[in-house]
């Protein structure tokens, strides 16, 4: 069984995984974008739909 939970900023489903290396957020977008509500009003992100999220591959750094 693996846990699912929901991304804090755009709602998809996240499995609570060890490749899930932004958990609880779905990527690392979801989480900047997360951050900036809080960090910055300056540094917002916006207009970055064209940045595929799921082409980030969550192996790629954690296999070094
Ligand atoms: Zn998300």
């Amino acid at each position: 069984m693996t846990k699912i939970v929901k991304c804090p900023t755009c709602g998809k489903e996240v499995k609570w995984v060890t490749a899930s290396t932004w958990r609880p957020f779905c990527s690392e977008r979801c989480r900047l974008i997360d951050l900036g509500e809080w960090a910055s009003e300056s540094h917002r992100i916006e207009g970055d739909e064209t940045l595929p999220a799921e082409s980030i591959d969550p192996y790629k750094d954690n296999h070094h």
